[in-house]
């Protein structure tokens, strides 16, 4: 029996974090490090040295002989190098030294990371900054130092550096929008996020007989198994023993580390399970985020399973997805996106609200794109998931309010109608009663908005930093004017109106996954970019680029360098799955079909030979005949146009051929693949199959 864990006393015991630091410290350094995190701002190097010194013997203590900074290049997963705390100390024996400056600063060997060209054309050199709203722990032996990731000439490498802009910038705007409602005292406004991740477990031995889970995270191929989740007794179903051993585990590890995972269901597919932290600051949460799909993947392998956080493992059931949930706090508590119960309160809420109403419709392609990969591009527009087509779920409550307040209408609830809703009279409403939109990409659920369009693989940094970026571009607008209103309240309405009025074609409280939505959405005017390649564009379009530089989130030459990884990432996997499909459709199904078909055609010449009728022989050769030769097709037109998409140079024009041909040519061969593992018998077939995989577990 494992010994009983304690929660309370074994949460972020592996985190340097402010109990610590509070422990470590002396007083005055505890003072100035603690204004530095609330308030977002750079490290005093005076108190460097000091910091440094507390942390590395608190590490060694936890058993750490390394330290590491961390961080969160444009390959969307983390990276790490480790150096030991080993100094020579002159006489053959060392002691442990960890310095400010090796705390404030590293320098990796950046050459091999994705940077979209900004290296080529400055320096070779990478440099990480310890971001110290994040905090350190350690793991595996190594003190983590959460980082930054910029270059020589100090352009963002990573995703992390844009999202701390962002949220500065974010903040900034939002006081602006305060002071007017008479906030004097909150310092900050904090982007919060909290993010639901979905996984799915298969077996480790099934697993490793497929080549497409191992190279792709994917099933290139695969029939429907029987069963899939059509009666829904998946969904927050008891949990199976072995899954529920991963689940403590994994909840263990991550509280050690700080992390304040909450909730763990079964999700819809068979397989699939969620698992929740409570929100923190969008940096934070980030770090958090990562950190999770790292352990949940390490953990799954001490229990023999695999844990796949592909957007969409498997065809024809749902694919994972993350939810990120939104919203800005102040940094003495108050959520931004509660609405209060005064109607100044409800004034405050509604010009929030408006702010982001206008951000999302006025910059729906960019929302896309921070969602876009390749992988992703199998959830949005398919049947499961929110569509590609931005929309904002309001609720019924709300969006009465909203309604009543810019057609100068009544306002009705339950507790009565209100008469001339006006921002000084704007009714206290009631918390939405009716039943929740899971079809909405982006919907508001009572204190936060809950972003659905984010894949489970997703670095949840990209979408964020966009959020606050392009919301505090609204609130920006709106404090503009409204300092030089001279009546306020009526400034306020008269612009709250007007906002909602121009932007209101993009709330949508009906049903996003019906058919009629994107013929409606197409008349309001709103954008439908159903792939990555679709999307891309639009970084380095016009409005982007006033946006992010204006704002110093991206400057110019960081949007094009990510525009280029977008299109090198996106061919490069599709690549990867393309001489994934064709080699297991070579040397696995191709020669499997022939021992199949082999062995029907000696049945039916025996039968033949003692007079026998092989009619249902010859018929099922007959079919595994016709689809062998279809295979062997299909397989010679992937492979020439893996050879076409690899010869373009152009990059756009590449990431199109791979889109529109290769993609097209892998999902023909998988048509046809599929039809055969129906039709051969189970003991020919070359891997395990959708029942195996999904069921076995
Ligand atoms: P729901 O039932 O709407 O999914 P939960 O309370 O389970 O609501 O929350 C889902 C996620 O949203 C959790 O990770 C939670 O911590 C997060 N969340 C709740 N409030 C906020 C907030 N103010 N800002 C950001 N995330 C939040
Ligand atoms: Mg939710």
């Amino acid at each position: 029996m494992a010994e009983h864990f304690n929660v309370v006393e074994e949460f972020g015991v592996d985190v340097f974090n402010e109990e610590t630091m509070k422990q470590r410290l002396p007083k005055n350094v505890f003072k100035t490090l603690k204004k530095t995190i609330a308030e977002g701002k750079e490290l005093d190097s005076s108190i460097a040295d000091v910091v440094a010194s507390a942390m590395k013997d608190w590490a060694i203590e936890k058993g750490a002989t390394h330290y590491t900074h961390w961080f969160q290049p444009m390959t969307g997963i983390t990276a790490e190098k480790h150096d030991s705390f080993i100094s020579p100390a002159g006489d053959g024996t060392v002691i442990m030294e960890f310095s400010g400056k090796e705390l404030i600063k590293g320098e990796p060997d950046a050459s091999s990371f994705p940077s979209g060209g900004i290296r080529a054309t400055f320096e070779a050199r990478g440099y990480t900054a310890w971001d110290p709203t994040s905090y350190a722990f350690v793991k595996d032996g190594s003190l983590y130092i959460p980082t930054a990731f910029y270059s020589y000439s100090g352009e963002a490498l990573d995703k992390k550096t844009p999202l701390l802009r962002s949220m500065d910038v974010v903040s900034e705007q939002a006081l602006r929008i305060l002071r007017l409602f008479g906030n004097t005292t909150s310092k900050r406004v904090v982007a919060t996020v909290g993010a639901e991740q979905e996984y799915f477990l298969v077996d480790k031995k099934t697993y490793d007989k497929r080549k497409d889970l191992i190279f792709t995270g994917r099933t290139l191929f695969g029939a429907p198994a029987p069963k899939g989740q059509e009666l829904e007794d998946h969904y927050f179903g008891s949990i199976k023993q072995r899954v529920s051993d991963y689940m403590k585990d994994l909840d263990e590890h991550l509280w050690k580390l700080g992390i304040t995972s909450k909730t763990k269901h079964n999700e819809v597919a068979p397989a699939q399970h969620e698992n929740a932290p409570i929100f923190a600051p969008a940096n934070l949460a980030t770090d958090q985020n990562q950190l999770t799909m790292e352990l949940m993947k390490k953990i799954a392998l001490e229990h023999g399973l695999v844990c796949l956080l592909h957007e969409k493992p498997f065809a024809g059931i749902n694919g994972s997805g993350k939810h990120d949930n939104w919203s800005l706090s102040t940094d003495d508590g108050q959520n931004l996106l509660d609405p209060g119960n005064s109607p100044m309160e409800n004034a405050q809420f509604l010009t929030f609200l408006a702010a982001i109403i206008r951000s999302v419709d006025e910059y729906a392609e960019l929302l896309r794109l921070s969602v876009a990969s390749a992988g992703n591009d199998h959830r949005l527009g398919a049947n499961e998931a929110p569509p590609a087509i931005i929309s904002i779920f309001l609720g019924e409550e709300l969006e009465a309010v909203v309604n009543a307040l810019v057609d100068g209408t009544d306002y009705t609830s339950k507790s009565g109608t209100m008469f001339n809703v006006g921002v000084s009279s704007l009714p206290s409403f009631p918390k939405d009663t009716t039943d929740r939109n899971r079809t909405s990409p982006f919907a508001f659920t009572g204190n936060k908005f809950e972003f659905r369009m984010c894949g489970s693989n997703l670095n949840i940094a990209g979408p964020n930093t966009v959020l606050n970026t392009i919301v505090a571009d609204s609130l920006k607008l709106f404090a503009d004017e409204l300092e030089k209103a001279d009546d306020f309240q009526t400034a306020l309405h008269d612009l709250l109106v007007k906002t909602i009025k121009e932007h209101r074609r993009v709330i949508f409280n009906g049903n996003g996954y019906g058919a009629e939505w994107p013929v409606e959405a197409e008349k309001r005017g709103l954008p439908n970019l159903k792939s990555t390649v679709a999307a891309v564009p639009c970084i380095t379009d016009k409005k982007s680029v006033e946006l992010f530089t204006k704002f110093g989130v991206y400057s110019e030459v960081e949007l094009h360098a990510r525009q280029e990884i977008n299109y090198e990432n996106y061919s490069k996997t599709i690549n990867i799955e393309a001489l994934t499909t064709s080699d297991m459709a070579k040397t696995e199904i191709l020669p499997a079909v022939m021992k199949y078909a082999k062995d029907i055609c000696d049945i039916a010449a025996s039968k033949k030979a003692v007079g026998v009728d092989p009619a249902v022989e010859v018929s099922i050769a007959n079919k595994v005949n016709t689809l062998t030769v279809s295979l062997n097709e299909k397989i010679d037109v992937l492979n020439a146009a893996i050879v076409k998409a690899q010869g373009i140079s152009d990059i756009p024009e590449q990431a199109k051929v791979y889109c529109d041909e290769v993609f097209v040519a892998m999902q023909s061969l998988r048509a046809v693949a599929d039809e055969l593992e129906t039709i051969v018998g189970e003991e020919y077939w070359p891997f395990p199959t959708y029942d195996e995989l999904l069921f076995n577990v």
